[in-house]
């Protein structure tokens, strides 16, 4: 399974992630990505890819 995660500090909210996600697991909440729904992740990397400020980190359990 993978595992992605946002560093809210590093999370400029441009909401790059959620939109391109395809398994619908990042959610936008009080302006910056949420990890809403960790079970549906693909591993696809979109969301790292994406991300301007290099923010989300992947990882394959
Ligand atoms: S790796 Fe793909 S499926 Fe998983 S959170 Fe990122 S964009 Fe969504
Ligand atoms: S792409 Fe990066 S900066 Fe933009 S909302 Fe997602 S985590 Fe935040």
């Amino acid at each position: 399974m993978y595992i992605v995660t946002v560093d809210a500090d590093k999370c400029e909210g441009c909401g790059e992630c959620a939109d391109s996600c395809p398994g619908g697991v990042l959610e936008m909440v009080d302006g910056k990505s949420t990890v809403a729904n960790p079970d549906e992740c693909l591993g696809c990397e979109t969301c790292v890819s994406v991300c301007p400020t290099g923010a989300v980190t992947l990882q394959e359990q």
